[in-house]
């Protein structure tokens, strides 16, 4: 068996950028990749927006890794034992190799509902999408999307935009309601509508059946049939592994870990959507956090220190429109609208008593600096003094 400086277990995003962050401080040292996808780790983010819209499937992976040398992959099975005594990972196939540094980087996966069948598709996976285009690729299909979130409203888009026959069902009251205000809700909603989407709002599905024709049985009981049923209804941590290596808390979800990415054994560290770093309330599920977080935390296995004290920011497409977003979006905040083109671009200012806690640059890009830089201040804001700090005109 052989032993290596570096295991990363997860093929994923933040175990990409932890290799990066290794090879930053250590050009040489053997790393071990062990990732239980048969793929070489891959962006998601395209999965619901890019690939459906003439992305090229090779740009999924970004090619500076590919130049790297010193790293090894074993892919295709998952790590299902841990021993941190003896320090060895060892994967459902049988294979086996020792650390000296080990990460966790396991992310997780989509969270489904009952009921299986052929044609149900929950987007997360590259195989997932593989299958789901193949399917599509037939012809134009009546497809059932469930849930309201990123990985629905995103799906809904691409797939109406592609031409076909969309069912979108979610169980808000309105698509968005929780993070948007009222003025882009309703741009949204017609939007999704001009497409010929059929917004099915306020209703949760319980079960899928899919006996002769996929069909979503709701909770009020009816039945709603399609040829295709994409399910985007969350997201869920994988803890299988981490709760075999006893690095799960109880009633945290996720790996604790501090602002270095070390858990409380040593020599292990998490990073990505399974880490909890210690100050955040909440598990941080996106893109900016798995990269910086990852590179940081490879960095330091490889000897640096460097404490992670960003704030992450996510995005999103839809149609025509991108929105990079930093901090909490929730329509019970007070908000201040500062639009340069009504529902077309601005940005939405969201505030706790006078302070900020989230900001939404709106088809805005590059201002995510100055958004963060606006959170930090931490002080109290007149809505009056507030329009006009982000623009694109400041790009
Ligand atoms: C379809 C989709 C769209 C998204 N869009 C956006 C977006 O627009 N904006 C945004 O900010 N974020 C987005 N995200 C979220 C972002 O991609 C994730 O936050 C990021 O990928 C997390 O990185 P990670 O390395 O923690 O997990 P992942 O990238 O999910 O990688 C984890 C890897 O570990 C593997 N694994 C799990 N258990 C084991 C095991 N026991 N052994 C070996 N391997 C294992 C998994 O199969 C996976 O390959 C999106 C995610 C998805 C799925």
């Amino acid at each position: 068996m052989r032993r290596y400086p570096y295991v990363i277990v997860g093929a994923g995003m933040a175990g990409m950028s932890a290799i990066r962050g290794i090879r930053e401080v250590d050009p040489e040292g053997e790393i071990l990749v062990v990732g239980d996808e048969p793929f070489l780790p891959y962006a998601r983010p395209p999965l619901s927006k890019g690939l459906w819209r003439g992305a090229k499937l090779e740009t999924l992976w970004e090619s500076d890794l590919l130049s790297i040398g010193h790293l090894h992959y074993q892919l295709g099975s998952p790590v299902i034992d841990v021993d941190s005594d003896s320090r060895v990972i060892r994967t459902s196939s049988g294979f086996s190799a020792g650390y000296e540094k080990l990460l966790l980087t396991v992310g997780g996966r989509a969270r489904q509902l009952p009921g299986s069948g052929e044609d149900i598709y929950y987007p997360g996976r590259l195989s997932e999408h593989l299958r789901l285009a193949r399917r599509l690729d037939q012809g134009p299909s009546r497809v059932i999307v469930v849930g309201g979130g990123f990985i629905g409203s995103e799906m809904a888009a691409a797939l109406s935009e592609r031409g076909h026959q969309v069912v979108w069902i979610i169980h808000e009251h309105q698509p968005f309601g929780r993070i948007f205000p009222e003025t882009l809700r309703k741009r949204l909603l017609s939007a999704y509508r001009d497409h010929g989407v059929e917004v099915i709002t306020g209703t949760q599905v319980r079960t899928i059946e899919s006996q002769s024709t996929p069909t979503v049985v709701t909770a009020a009981g009816c039945r709603i049939a399609g040829d295709v049923i994409v399910v985007g209804v969350g997201w869920v941590l994988n803890s299988a592994l981490p709760q075999t290596t006893g690095l799960l808390m109880s009633g945290i979800p996720g790996i604790s870990v501090d602002v270095y990415g070390q858990t409380q054994q040593r020599g292990i560290y998490a990073a990505g959507d399974i880490a909890r770093v210690e100050g955040e309330f909440a598990p941080m599920m996106h893109e900016d956090r798995a990269l910086v977080q990852g590179r940081l935390v490879g960095r330091n296995m490889a000897g640096a220190r460097d404490a992670y004290a960003t704030r992450p920011f996510f995005y999103s497409d839809i149609y025509s429109w991108g929105y990079e977003a930093v901090g909490h979006l929730d329509v019970r905040y007070e908000m201040v609208e500062d639009w340069t083109s009504l529902a077309e671009e601005g940005v939405v200012y969201f505030l706790d008593q006078k302070r900020l806690v989230g900001i939404l640059n709106w088809n805005v890009w590059g201002q995510v600096p100055t958004a963060r830089a606006l959170l930090d201040a931490g002080r109290t804001w007149n809505a009056e003094d507030l329009r006009g700090q982000i623009s694109n005109a400041g790009n």
